[in-house]
């Protein structure tokens, strides 16, 4: 039996154009590098592409919502959508606008500079979205926290919103009644924080944001899973239901609507001493009412970009499969951890054999 529950990604797409150099260029500058190389990306298209991989065993439906250009970028993101059996029948083709592109420059050491022509990803448009959020398949699998609760095991609709699309497409995808999708908003990149604050006074049943883009829409530093925790819990109290702001290798904290049930997942589920290779990520109450930290895996790093991006994805299939909230996050920290262990952005992001590989977490989301 597979899931009935629909996932969509509404979000950019983006052709990712790289070229390694000896060291960054400085203004006015012009360095020699090795041959571009490119790959799609885009967060929205990223994400789609993690839930894909991880929701595939389920038979989950992934499908994307945007616009590219009606030129040869936008037919080969396109292709890259089908190819990980994502729907891109609700990609629209814009005439007139490019392709969105990232020139993404790196040094040696992995520093970057990254500059971005959203180019049709700024074509999105309000109309857009009437088919990105569908009649609920299970209207009453979930509460109106957006809560799922364990016994039920529930699935539900999920529409994963990112912000490389205009604000007011966001906030015509977050409006709308309950019972619809379930909405997970990733503030990334942040804007402006007065359009950030409105967002979040809208009630997203998921916001996920990391350190600097929690810091962005919070006025103040985020660094670490402490800080990070409170952050959580003040993006609940500006209205989120449920928050998690991501931290890295760190890991992730997660403040839902009330405090979460003490955890009682399957034994598969969860992380277990003798299946991990690597530290353990025992989620932990901290101090904060609700609120819950999930430390990293311990993974090698080899290539970070991408992690959130497999985290946001990850979160979206646990969720949508009925996965409880702090399961869902320690699952999705599993995930983004393999992506970090892996090479490449879409290229390393990890199918589940490949976060129990990475990590010794079985992933939570199976046929059934
Ligand atoms: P972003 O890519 O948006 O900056 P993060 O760097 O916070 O997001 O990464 C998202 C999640 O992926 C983290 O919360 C963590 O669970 C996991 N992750 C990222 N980098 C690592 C790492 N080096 N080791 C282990 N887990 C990582």
């Amino acid at each position: 039996m597979v899931y009935a529950a629909r996932l969509t990604v509404l979000g950019s797409l983006n052709m990712d154009i790289s070229v390694t150099v000896p060291e960054l260029p400085v203004p006015g500058a012009t360095v020699l590098g090795r041959a571009a190389v490119f790959a799609p990306g885009g967060k929205g298209a990223n994400q789609a592409v993690a839930a894909a991989r991880l929701g595939a065993d389920a038979g989950m439906p992934v499908a994307m919502i945007g616009c590219t250009g009606d030129d040869d970028f936008g037919r080969t993101l396109r292709e890259a959508l089908r190819a990980e059996g994502i729907d891109d029948s609700r990609v629209r083709i814009v005439a007139g606008a490019p392709t969105g592109i990232a020139m993404i420059t790196v040094d040696h050491a992995g520093e970057n500079m990254i500059t971005v022509a959203p180019g049709a990803n700024h074509e999105v448009s309000t109309a857009d979205i009437t088919a990105a959020d569908p009649a609920p398949s299970s209207p009453d699998a979930a509460d109106s926290a957006g809560s799922v609760s364990a016994a039920s095991n529930a699935s539900r609709d999920v529409l994963v919103i990112s912000a490389e699309v205009p604000i007011p497409v966001i906030t015509a995808a977050l409006a709308g009644s309950a019972g619809r999708a379930l909405r997970v908003l990733n503030l990334a990149p942040a804007p402006s924080r007065a359009a950030a604050a409105e967002l979040v006074a809208a009630g997203p049943e998921w916001l996920v944001v990391n350190e600097s883009e929690a810091a962005a829409v919070l006025g103040r530093t985020v660094a670490g899973l402490a800080e990070a925790a409170d952050a959580a819990g003040d993006l609940v109290a500006a209205g989120a239901r449920n928050a998690v702001v991501t931290a890295g290798a760190a890991g992730a904290a997660y403040c839902g609507p009330r405090p979460p049930a003490a955890p009682r997942p399957p034994a598969d589920a969860r992380p277990s001493a003798d299946a991990r290779p690597s530290a353990p990520a025992r989620p932990a109450a901290a101090d904060r009412p609700g609120v819950v930290t999930v430390p990293g895996f311990t993974v090698t790093a080899i290539d970070t970009v991408g992690a959130g991006d497999t985290f946001v994805g990850a979160l979206a299939v646990a969720l949508a499969a009925g996965v409880p909230p702090v399961d869902a996050v320690t699952a999705a920290a599993a995930a983004g951890a393999a992506a970090a262990a892996r090479p490449g952005t879409q290229s390393g992001m990890p199918r589940p054999a490949d976060v129990l590989a990475a990590t010794g977490h079985r992933w939570p989301v199976t046929a059934r």
